[in-house]
């Protein structure tokens, strides 16, 4: 399985080496790691990782988790703590076909001490959470092990049909789009304007769209955008506006 693994801001080298020796153990190889607080390439990483020690070098860093998750089209991120104003988390197992069905999935990993914040969450499709007794804190390794060990199951049954969606570039460049589009035509302000956004992300995002379908989006938005930037040229509100051929986008 084509499975990224992203660890958001690690502190300790010992956490990526053992993370990168779960992922060989699982049969993952692909390992991002963004912005980085710490020397992970250091001998107690190298030491941790054991036989995994190539696959920690050839990890990839990168400054944000936006361009660390731009090829993929599914990502997962992890939480120990259930968010008040987020979706509940779900039980990996939950997920697995989802993940199985993606060409290219992503899990996300916080850092040590805080874990994932909002923004970051807002950036996954799916939260999953591993049950645990009443001290939820994995260390990262440990939860690196358990959610790959979840979604590599099931390797030897038929392989699903695998789903052709969007990158997250794409879903990103569009809730930009959006953002935008909601700002011009007043539909929200400065103050609402995070929360709506993260509403209508988590609706679009559960539509799993192709990469045909965002581009259809955000030609609708572009009419939206014509349109208002034509009556105000014009001088006349939008809803009376003469609308000629119009940029006949949809694509
Ligand atoms: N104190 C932080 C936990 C950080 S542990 C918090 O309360 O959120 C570092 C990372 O390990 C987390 O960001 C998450 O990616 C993963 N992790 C730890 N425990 C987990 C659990 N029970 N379920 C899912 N992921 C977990």
């Amino acid at each position: 399985m084509n499975l990224a693994v992203v660890l958001v801001s690690p502190k300790t080298p010992g956490n990526v080496g053992s993370a990168a020796r779960a992922m060989l153990n699982m049969g993952a190889s692909d390992l991002r790691i963004v912005a980085p607080r710490c020397d992970y390439l250091d001998s107690q990483a190298v030491a941790m990782a054991v036989h995994a020690a190539d696959l920690l070098r050839s990890a990839r860093v990168y400054p944000t988790l936006r361009e660390a998750l731009a090829d993929r089209d599914l990502s997962v991120g992890t939480s120990a703590r259930l968010r008040a104003d987020l979706p509940a988390p779900r039980h990996p197992a939950l997920i697995r076909p989802l993940v199985r069905q993606a060409a290219a999935p992503a899990l996300v990993f916080g850092p040590e001490e805080t874990g994932l914040v909002n923004s970051d969450l807002e950036q996954c499709q799916v939260t999953v959470r591993i049950p645990t007794g009443d001290y939820a804190s994995l260390n990262l390794a440990q939860a690196v092990l358990l959610v790959c060990y979840e979604f590599l199951q099931g390797q030897d049954e038929p392989a699903p049909v695998t789903r052709k969606t969007a990158t997250r570039e794409e879903m990103e460049a569009m809730y930009g789009h959006l953002q935008e589009t909601m700002h011009l035509i007043g539909y929200t302000d400065a103050v609402r304007a995070r929360h709506t956004l993260r509403l209508w992300r988590a609706l679009l995002d559960r539509a799993l769209m192709s990469s045909a379908e965002s581009r259809l989006f955000r030609g609708f938005l572009r009419q939206v955008k014509w349109k208002v930037d034509q009556a105000a040229k014009e001088g006349t509100p939008p809803d009376t506006a003469a609308s000629p051929a119009g940029p006949a986008q949809t694509d």
